[in-house]
């Protein structure tokens, strides 16, 4: 695909002539057949002449750091010989377990350098969390801060041999390694050669619907997310790309490290815990021109309002995508309010690896909607047993197997990932529909779909129209048993800041929903709260609020933010 603005002929015609075949001829192991993502990602550049080129900025609020990818390259072979060194062995698991910053990058592009398996887990997990992922796993290392180790119960993981510490001066015990010796072994270049199909990542899922899989992806994902960088996240060499998701969850490391890498692209990464100020600063300090974020985080920074962001130079921002969530129509008219251009919403899980629909920059946007689907990959929205369903009936969103950054497996779990595959497709686990142009608009999850009065509805719409409301800043909805009505519909409400709550409030919400959406679709209950439960990813759990509801067990809460 070139550049040239596209319509909806165009991106028709680029789906039809896509070849990964093709894709494959971009990479240097189509050549030689061996690979390696670092390689490509990294080590690349620094072979092609753009050594010198910022790889990484990295900012928080005690430093301020960059890094070109020769200097990637050279830490991240350090770190790989260290591992080596100290015995660990290709195929390995070695855990990461520590605050988002260039050590962390350091550790994950080393310990795939190096041949093993890097398991990233977001720093905000407790012990038991931890313990769980260690342990199914079967993680061998673990690269943590001394602050970070302090949660772990190390007494109930024999298995784990090595504690590589972050920002330690002195070891502990017999198994702990520090970090800086461990990087001063050996400077020497090294590169493990592999099988396109080797495990790289164990990703475990955000545990929205349950108990966290752990999802493995195999080095062939480059292709995909080389793919997905130039055409979802439209990157070209001299952008500047800030991609907020933490590489504990998928978008962290598949849209945020090696999409932009693979493209050459010079990457942001701030730490630290989300502040709406300092959002704005980072993107006016580097000038970022994509972004990429999570509708949760759009919504906090709208809720905080448009005086703020006015105050910013944000001239640079070309190019602004969401995932991870669905991303409410309403977002999107501010986004044109206050940065002058929309979101583009994007679709995918832990599972297929990268992304599988998008909102093209050059294709029209329906806001709200997913968009299409990305070249070489088929997606279809099928009834249970996998026929597909004509346009506007809701069904199965499914993926046709294979697509190279599907997942391989569920470590330790071949039966769930068994159950992914329904008559030749992979099911997503979420409800969709297709309009007649193809757009795929997304109603929900399997579980969190309602029937009222025989009426199948999806969260997404009815929480959209309730954010449009002037005083609602987020709202979670499910269906609660109802004799009459099978389901009736209760949504969870915050209120933007500075609205009183009141019974009068909650009428006209109602009303608004009733007279705007459906009056099946109007909440009969809702429930003021200050907050939503949401997964450290950021995405409601419906699941919680529905067990709140019925009085039920909560289930796996390793994940949740409160
Ligand atoms: P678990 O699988 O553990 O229950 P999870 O499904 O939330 O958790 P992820 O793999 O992080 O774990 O998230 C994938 C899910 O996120 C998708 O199945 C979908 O429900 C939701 N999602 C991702 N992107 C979008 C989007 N653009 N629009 C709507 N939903 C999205
Ligand atoms: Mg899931």
């Amino acid at each position: 695909m070139n550049k040239k603005q596209m319509n909806l002929t165009d991106y028709d015609e680029m789906y039809r002539n896509f070849s990964w075949e093709e894709v494959e001829q971009f990479f240097s192991w189509s050549k030689t057949g061996l690979v390696n993502i670092v390689y490509e990602a990294i080590d690349r550049h620094v072979d092609e002449g753009k050594g010198n080129k910022v790889a990484l900025l990295y900012l928080d609020n005690d430093r301020e750091e960059s890094y070109t990818f020769a200097q990637l390259r050279e830490l991240s072979s350090r770190f790989a010989n260290g591992l080596r060194a100290n015995g660990i062995q290709k195929g390995d698991r070695v855990f990461l377990f520590m605050p988002r910053g260039p050590e962390l990058i350091v550790a994950l592009l080393g310990t795939i350098r190096m041949g093993a398996i890097a398991g990233p887990l977001f720093e905000a997990f407790m012990g038991e969390a931890v313990k769980d992922r260690l342990i199914d796993s079967g993680s061998i290392a673990i690269v943590t801060t001394p602050l970070l180790a302090d949660r772990i119960p190390f007494a109930e993981l024999p298995d784990l041999k090595y504690i590589i510490l972050v920002e330690a001066e002195k070891k502990e015990s017999e198994n702990q390694i520090l970090y800086q010796e461990l990087m001063n072994i050996s400077n020497k270049y090294t590169i493990e050669w592999v099988d396109r199909e080797t495990p790289m990542l164990i990703h475990y899922t955000s545990g929205s619907t349950g108990k966290p899989k752990g999802v493995l992806q195999v080095h062939d994902a480059m292709l995909h997310q080389y793919i997905s960088g130039k055409y979802v996240y439209d990157l070209h060499d001299d952008d500047i790309y800030w991609n907020t998701a933490d590489p504990g969850w998928v978008t962290g490391t598949s849209a945020g490290m090696f999409a932009p890498w693979l493209n050459g692209v010079t990457i942001v990464v701030r730490g630290g815990r989300f502040n709406v100020e300092q959002w704005y600063q980072t993107l006016e300090r580097y000038r970022v021109s994509v972004w990429f974020s999570a509708p949760t985080a759009f919504r906090m920074l709208m809720r905080e309002g448009n005086e703020l962001p006015a105050k910013y130079d944000l001239s640079s921002l070309r190019h602004i995508l969401s995932a991870g969530e669905p991303l409410n129509a309403e977002v999107i008219r501010w986004a044109e309010e206050v940065f002058q251009q929309p979101i583009y919403d994007n679709w995918w899980m832990t599972e297929t690896g990268s992304t599988i629909c998008a909102n093209y920059k050059s294709v029209p946007i329906r806001p709200g909607s997913m968009g299409k689907p990305i070249p070489g990959i088929q997606v279809a929205i099928l009834d249970d047993h996998g026929k597909e369903l004509p346009p506007y009936e809701l069904g199965n969103l499914a993926i046709k197997p294979p697509w190279p950054a599907m997942l391989r497996s569920i470590w330790n779990n071949t039966q769930k990932y068994q159950e992914y595959f329904v008559n030749g497709w992979f099911f997503s686990g979420d409800k969709a529909y297709q309009d007649e142009d193809g757009y795929i608009w997304f109603a929900g999850r399997n579980d969190d779909v309602i029937n009222t009065a025989g009426k199948r509805v999806g969260p997404f719409e009815i929480e959209s129209k309730l954010i449009e409301h002037w005083a609602v800043a987020e709202a979670g909805v499910i269906g609660v048993p109802d004799e009459v009505r099978g389901e009736v519909i209760k949504a969870y409400v915050t209120l933007k800041n500075g609205v009183q709550q009141s019974e009068l409030l909650k009428e006209d919400i109602r009303l608004f929903v009733k007279q705007n959406l459906a009056a099946h679709t109007a909440p009969k209950f809702i429930e003021f709260r200050d907050s939503l439960p949401k997964t450290r990813s950021g995405k409601i759990m419906r699941r919680v609020l529905k067990a709140w509801e019925l009085g039920l067990p909560t289930g796996d809460l390793s994940t949740i933010e409160m």
